[in-house]
């Protein structure tokens, strides 16, 4: 964890080997917060010299549940929101890959999946009513990684490291104060994997973090493969 390398995102399209991968974006329609549909927001990746766009909407209990819809048909509603923006990928040659991102029982700390496919959200449509502790021993049995997101935010706390993978220690939105440097040095602390994210939810915040990872790696399980043994360099954008 000590070599932990961070490039800012002017360099980072110099090394032709490697492709960046933003690990952390919202669309429109899949996130009340986010002000980019898909198509938009798939394009501007490409556009940026993105190789892989990872799509983490809310699942959270404010934002899956519909009136009238029973979980499994929320949760395949969020996967087909996802594979729309698939689609959007192969239109303008980026891969773009599925995610989550759930807030849980216990606080309004926010979490990444890597890994999952969208077979974990239809077979886990109430995620969000586990705890942290519950959430890791799926993503274990799964083999998943497990992710707090923006642990110094404003208003987060950083949740029980005994639980978690790794941390999100870049955050490049904006509008919040991340207190980057804090989740560092907690991170560091507690050995956990690192990874950075723009938190994308509308064009200012476009390929500000991100992570830069070997060419070679085509899906989500060989990204989470990736990261659960190699330090990942981080696009940063301070
Ligand atoms: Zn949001
Ligand atoms: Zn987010």
């Amino acid at each position: 964890m000590n070599n932990t390398k961070l490039t800012n995102s002017n360099d980072v399209f110099k090394g032709l080997q490697s492709k960046a991968v933003e690990t952390h974006a919202h669309t429109l329609g899949g996130s009340p917060c986010a002000k980019v549909p898909a198509r938009e927001a798939v394009k501007a990746y490409a556009d940026a010299g993105y190789g892989a766009l990872m799509i983490t909407n809310h699942f959270n209990a404010d934002t899956v549940p519909k009136p009238g819809l029973s979980p499994r048909d929320c949760a395949k509603r969020y996967v087909d929101l996802y594979r729309e923006a698939e689609e959007y990928g192969q239109q303008f040659g980026i891969q773009v890959w599925f995610g989550i991102e759930t807030c849980l029982l216990g606080g309004p700390e926010d979490f990444l999946l890597f890994g999952v496919e969208p077979d974990f959200a239809l077979e886990n449509p109430l995620l969000y009513e586990m705890t942290q502790e519950e959430l890791f021993r799926e993503c274990e049995q799964y083999g998943c990684l497990l992710y707090q997101a923006h642990p110094s935010r404003s208003y987060c706390q950083p949740r029980d490291p005994r639980f978690l993978h790794g941390a999100e220690v870049y955050n490049g939105n904006i509008r919040h104060q991340e207190n980057n440097e804090i989740t560092l040095l907690w991170a560091k602390k507690y050995r956990l994997l690192f990874s950075s994210g723009s938190d994308y939810h509308q064009t200012e915040d476009l390929a500000r973090g991100g992570i830069l990872v070997p060419e070679s790696i085509r899906d989500i399980k060989a990204l989470a493969a990736y990261m659960r043994e190699n330090e990942v360099t981080l696009i940063t954008n301070d």
